[in-house]
């Protein structure tokens, strides 16, 4: 990601010293100008006025141009009062899918986010063996492996550039299914084969969300072992850790252990406590992280700078529920007996297990984001308290109903207030 990112910085001032001066003398004409703005161009350095020229879709000048060449450029749009910078980076996204709908992204563009990175945990490729070969909003998937997903994004055209990772699920799906056993050697062989494939293709390295099944099936040993894959290419090993709750010092040193064994650089995604009972422990865990870098561990771990986040309400449910795949869970919780049991594990917390209920401490603090059917549709943006005094349901049954309604999969935004703190100051934070 910084890679991408170090990218456009080193693309824009690479074309504007070959470029500035010359262009006009070369007969070229600008097909933009931007004048008059404040040029921030991502390096660090305080803005600059500046203008800002363009050819195709390149930056070809950045600086004090030729009045004479700015005069004949195809456009100028005057910036005054504006900073120009490059376009952002948004280096944690889900548009995986969406892409494939809408190229046009305009959501990203029209923030200013030109460079989306995909492929956080689920990445769209491989998909193939065990796998089930489906998406959502009804695509149909004609492709196998991450490259062929890339140029199925090409043909459709986007508006934004994206890299991706390759997820340790996706190949771990590929080959093993929704069991949860330990892989034999030659699957486990033919899992790296696949992250190979995947880096081959372009992948920047590789992912995973050790919070969900069957995510958590990974030991430590496979995800070394898969991490390993990425180190020829220069790739990175890429964490949603195992826990944000209880345990989360381990949590946090597996994934550096991970990074230490593998001999890969490390990011720990959406650093943070999420149990609000366990305020207070950000120190250890950035000593933990600081530690690591002192030792020669490339360890970094990013942030996100609101008060929420997005999961899903399948996050909700025991792993033993989730036990054999998707069918099975939804069978458990369509199930009277076995959903009492969900409910009480919900309430009482299983030890090892990362429960989003406890952490969050209350159901006023779920909101149901996005459903897929229309019966439901009054529930978006609504808390489950909410829900569940509209429909007349207890909290839970009204989580369970609405996962079974929107066949087990119904995003939603939890808060966890307060979590930003203590980290704003580290430099290996992004
Ligand atoms: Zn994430």
């Amino acid at each position: 990601m910084s890679r991408a990112r170090n990218f456009v910085f080193v693309l824009i001032i690479a074309l504007a010293l070959v470029c500035s001066g010359s262009c006009r003398k070369q007969g070229l004409t600008y097909d933009l100008v931007i004048v008059n703005g404040r040029v921030v161009d991502g390096s660090g350095a305080g803005p600059i006025e500046a203008d800002v020229a363009v050819i195709g879709d390149s930056v070809v000048g950045v600086g004090s141009l030729d009045p004479e060449a700015r005069g004949q450029a195809r456009r100028v749009i005057d910036a005054r009062g504006l900073v120009v910078c490059p376009g952002f980076i948004d280096i944690h996204t889900h548009s995986d899918y969406p892409l494939l709908v809408d190229g046009t992204a305009q959501s990203k563009i029209r923030q200013g986010v030109t460079t989306e990175i995909l492929g956080e945990s689920d990445s769209a490729g491989p998909i193939q063996g065990k796998m089930e070969r489906s998406a959502p909003y009804g695509l149909h998937v004609d492709w196998r492996t991450l490259g062929e997903y890339f140029k199925r994004l090409e043909r459709g055209g986007i508006s934004v550039n994206v890299g991706s990772f390759v997820g340790a699920t996706q190949v771990r799906r590929c080959i093993l299914g929704e069991e949860s056993r330990e892989p034999t050697r030659p699957e486990m062989e033919q899992m790296k084969q696949l992250v190979t494939e995947a880096m081959q293709d372009g992948a920047l390295g590789l992912s995973v969300a050790l919070l969900v099944p069957p995510n958590t099936y990974h030991t430590t040993a496979q995800l070394i072992e898969l991490a390993s894959a990425v180190k020829p290419f220069g790739g990175l090993y890429l964490t949603h850790i195992r826990t944000e709750g209880e345990g989360i010092e381990t949590a946090i040193g597996e994934a550096l252990e991970v990074a230490e064994k593998a001999q890969v650089p490390v990011d720990i995604l959406h650093l943070k406590i999420a149990d609000r009972r366990l305020w207070g422990r950000m120190k250890n865990v950035c000593d933990l992280i600081e530690g690591a870098r002192s030792r020669g561990i490339r360890a970094s771990a990013d942030q996100y700078p609101y008060v929420a986040g997005q999961n899903n309400l399948v996050a909700l449910v025991p792993p033993w529920a989730m036990e054999g795949g998707h069918e099975k869970m939804l069978a458990r919780l369509r199930n009277p007996v076995e959903r009492r049991r969900i409910e009480k594990d919900l309430h009482a917390g299983i030890p090892g297990w990362f429960n989003h209920y406890l952490a969050m401490s209350g159901w006023e603090g779920c909101v149901v984001a996005s459903v897929r059917t229309e019966a439901n549709r009054k529930y978006e943006g609504k808390s489950i308290a909410e829900i569940a005094r509209l429909s007349g349901k207890r909290p839970a049954d009204a989580v369970f109903d609405l996962l079974v309604d929107e066949q087990g999969s119904v995003p939603a935004v939890s808060a966890c207030a307060g979590k930003v703190r203590a980290r704003r100051t580290r430099p290996d934070t992004a």
